[in-house]
Order: C-alpha cells, then sequence, then structure tokens
C-alpha cells in the first residue's frame, strides 16, 4: 500500500514537474521571440497555475460524484489516484455489506431472545438494548443515554448496582407488573462495559414459593399430632409401666424429639425465607457479651468432649443485627466444631474488623474437617458429608442452610475453609454497615 502511494505521489508529482518545465521551457523561448521574457513567463506560469487548479477541480467532482455517477470523468494524471480509490471504496463496499450481514443476524437474534439485554457504560448509562427489554422493561429509544437506575426503578436493583462486591444476579419485582419476578445478571464485558440481562422467573419463583408454602404447611400440620405423641410416650415413660420395654420407650421418645427438632427447623427455614428483619428488631449486638453467651450455652457438650475453647479476641465490637437470630447461627457452628471434633480438641473463636470495615467472626475446629466437593453444597437443606454421623449425633442437615439464611438477612455472608483430617473454619463476614462500634485487641483463653 505505501509502495503504491508513493507510485502515486510520485506520478502526480512527475507529471506536474514535466509540465512545468515543458511550460517554462516555451515561456522562454516565445520570450526571446517577442523579446520579452519575464512577461512571458509570467503568462505561461498564470497558464500552468490555471491547469493545476483545473486538473484538482475535476479530480474533486469526481470524488464527490463517485457514489452518484461512476463514469464521471477525471484528469489523466490523477489515474493511479484514481485506481486506488476506486479499489478502496470496493473493499470498503465488500466490509460494509458483510457488517450489514452481520449486524442484520446480530438485530434478528437479539430480537428473538425470550431475555431483555441492555449494554451499559461504567456509569451505567444505557447504551443499547433489544426489543425484549421495550417490553419487559417498557424501555424507549430516547432512553439510550439515560442512566440504567432512572430507568428501572426498584430498591433490590438499585443496591445490586451500586454495591461494589456484589453478586452475580439480583431478583426484583417488575417496575410495571407486581406479580412478575425478574432475574437479571451483570457481565462485564470489553473494557469498560456492562452487559445486563433480565429475565421472567416467576413461574420458578411461583413454584419455589409453592414448595416453600407446602413444607411450611406439612411442617405445620406435623407439629399438632407430634406434640401430643411426645407428650404420651413421656407420660407413659414416667409411669413406671412394668409391662412396657423401657428401652423400646427410649428409642421413640428420641426419635419423637429428633422429629420435632427437624420441623421446628424447617418451620423456622421458611420463616427465614420468607419473611426480613423487622427493622425494631436490630440492636447492637456486643461479640465478646455474646461469645461468653455462646460458650454458656454450649457448656454441656464442651465438657462432655473436653474442649478447649480459646478466645482470639477481646475487642469490643459492636455490630448492628437481630440479636436472636445471629445467636442461634453462631451457636449452631460452635455446636458443630464441637460436635465434629474429637475428644480434647480445641476450637478457636475470633471476630475482627477487616481493612474494608467488615465485621469477620469465625470458629475454627481441629476436627475431621470436610472434603472440598461438599463444602460448597454444606448449606442446601438436609446435606451431611456423614449422614450417619449426623443423625447419630441428633442432626437435622438444617442447620448450615438456617445460618446461610439469617447472613442472608443480614446482608453478610458464610465463608467455609476446611482441609479433610485437619479442620475446618466457618466466618461469618458482616457488611461493613453493620459494623457500630470498635476497641483495640487483646487475647484471652477460657
Ligand atoms: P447437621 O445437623 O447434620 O450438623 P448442618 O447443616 O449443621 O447439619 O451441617 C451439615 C453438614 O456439614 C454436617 O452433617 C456435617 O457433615 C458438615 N459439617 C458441619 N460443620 C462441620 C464441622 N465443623 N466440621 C466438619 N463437618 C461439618
Amino acid at each position: 500500500m505505501n509502495n503504491q502511494n508513493n507510485k502515486i505521489n510520485n506520478y502526480s508529482i512527475t507529471a506536474d514537474l514535466i509540465n512545468l518545465i515543458i511550460f517554462l521551457a516555451v515561456a522562454v523561448i516565445v520570450g526571446y521571440l517577442i523579446n520579452n521574457l519575464v512577461y512571458s513567463i509570467l503568462i505561461f506560469l498564470s497558464i500552468f497555475i490555471i491547469y493545476i487548479l483545473y486538473s484538482n477541480y475535476v479530480f474533486e467532482r469526481w470524488v464527490l460524484n463517485y457514489k452518484k455517477n461512476k463514469s464521471i470523468e477525471y484528469h489523466q494524471k490523477h489515474q493511479y489516484l484514481v485506481s486506488a480509490l476506486n479499489k478502496s471504496f470496493e473493499e470498503f463496499t465488500t466490509v460494509k455489506l458483510k457488517f450489514n450481514v452481520l449486524e442484520k443476524r446480530f438485530k434478528e437474534l437479539s430480537a428473538s431472545m425470550p431475555d431483555a439485554v441492555v449494554v451499559v457504560d461504567n456509569n451505567f448509562v444505557t447504551e443499547w438494548f433489544n426489543d425484549a427489554a421495550i417490553k419487559m422493561l417498557s424501555l424507549k429509544d430516547i432512553d439510550i443515554g439515560r442512566p440504567i437506575l432512572h430507568l428501572i426503578r426498584n430498591p433490590n436493583f438499585t443496591k445490586f448496582i451500586n454495591t461494589k462486591d456484589r453478586d452475580t444476579h439480583v431478583n426484583f419485582i417488575s417496575p410495571l407488573k407486581y406479580d412478575v419476578t425478574i432475574k437479571s445478571f451483570l457481565v462485564p464485558y470489553g473494557e469498560d462495559r456492562y452487559l445486563l440481562t433480565f429475565r421472567d422467573v416467576s413461574e420458578s419463583d411461583h413454584l419455589d414459593k409453592m414448595r416453600r408454602d407446602f413444607v411450611a404447611n406439612v411442617s405445620h400440620e406435623l407439629k399438632t399430632p407430634l406434640t401430643v405423641i411426645f407428650g404420651y410416650l413421656e407420660t407413659i415413660s414416667l409411669s413406671d409401666n412394668k409391662n412396657v420395654d423401657q428401652s423400646i420407650l427410649d428409642q421413640m421418645l428420641k426419635q419423637a424429639k429428633r422429629m420435632d427438632i427437624m420441623i421446628s427447623d424447617l418451620l423456622k427455614l421458611t420463616k427465614l425465607q420468607t419473611t426480613n428483619i423487622p427493622e425494631k428488631n436490630f440492636s447492637p449486638i456486643n461479640l465478646k457479651n455474646l461469645v461468653n453467651e455462646l460458650i454458656l450455652a454450649c457448656k454441656q457438650e464442651s465438657n462432655k468432649n473436653k474442649n478447649d475453647i480459646k478466645i482470639l479476641a477481646n475487642d469490643d465490637i459492636y455490630i448492628r443485627g437481630s440479636y436472636e437470630e445471629i445467636y442461634s447461627a453462631f451457636l449452631n457452628l460452635l455446636l458443630n466444631a464441637i460436635m465434629y471434633s474429637g475428644k480434647g480438641a480445641t476450637i478457636e473463636i475470633n471476630y475482627y474488623v477487616s481493612n474494608s470495615k467488615e465485621t469477620i467472626f469465625s470458629i475454627k475446629d481441629y476436627g475431621v474437617g470436610i472434603p472440598l466437593d461438599s463444602v460448597n453444597r454444606l448449606t442446601e437443606r438436609f446435606y451431611r458429608v456423614d449422614k450417619g454421623r449426623s443423625r447419630e449425633q441428633g442432626g437435622t442437615g438444617l442447620g448450615l442452610s438456617i445460618v446461610k439464611h439469617i447472613m442472608n438477612r443480614h446482608d453478610g455472608k458464610l465463608e467455609v475453609e476446611s482441609i479433610i483430617g485437619e479442620g475446618s473454619n466457618f466466618s461469618c463476614v458482616f457488611p461493613k454497615s453493620l459494623l457500630a462500634m470498635t476497641s483495640s485487641k487483646s487475647t484471652s483463653d477460657v
């Protein structure tokens, strides 16, 4: 291409230079003939300038009218330039055609997509959206260039967009129809853009609600007869009846108690999933005092197992939350640590404020540990790594699911690190917004 350009330039300049020399030669000859060299040169130079201007005009006309009339005339000296431009125009037309086909396919594809797709820049300003976004979110062409938060007004969605350490998706009620639930995913792409997708998940949301209602209803219905059976069994057990085998009665009582705990846990889980914490239940919680209460509550189990419970922090850290729920979550983790550690094992309780002002509460044990492929499944309902051991110890397989929901309700998360045979570390991470107060650090033993 460079070579060609040089050729083009050489050709134009060469042609002009040859013409100039011819003009000057003729001017000199004519000047001698008329005996006025200066006059002659001036006239011939003027003609040469007019010739240059005219040829430029012809070329300009050719370029500007190329699209309308391809057979328009051009000056011979621009032959190379015209051929090169012709070639470029043809290449450009081919690329444009290919681009048009691609654009058409992309538009057809995005139009047939059931999901709404919106492209936003790194300031969440709308750049493009597909047809489904017009129907699902009522977006209009004039919305291009407007911040997405001005177009979709929903507290959950706003919080999702404004949080830096956000999840991959959020569910929210459609701003247009209260019975439609939308699930939105945010995916970064390119250097400074995001792709937002919106899917109508009302049906699966409805099924999920039906499932939760079903579990709640069955649990409610089972609770009453079970309480009656439990009551009778206890009465028979205490009545010193010689006709009844005490070991069978003990087994019946044990199983009835297990069922009762399981039903209570299921009801608790349903409540956690279907409600929000009332604002009045949020209070400042002193973690130091809470830890002392937890240790007291587990005294019987930890004494039985001869655990050495160490508190690695002594800060006066206050977080805001539901005392009842956080107490229940931490107690669950501590009882698990005792349950899944060997006799005499050490358990470490720690809590601190991280650099990013998150409050971390962790319980570390040196027990059986959890296989890697089970770590991500621990918070599923009824998931147990060792079913036999869990049942034997009276576990329901619902404890960590309850902990996860309690953390979700506090905008926090449960993190698990574990090495099989070495132990586990369960951390509850509370967001910066829930940190109420903090002071200095030291270490103590219980
Ligand atoms: P469970 O009532 O069975 O303890 P959880 O939901 O509390 O139910 O725990 C689920 C499973 O996770 C347990 O069955 C157990 O296999 C595993 N697990 C929980 N905590 C620990 C721990 N500290 N160490 C090892 N395994 C644990």
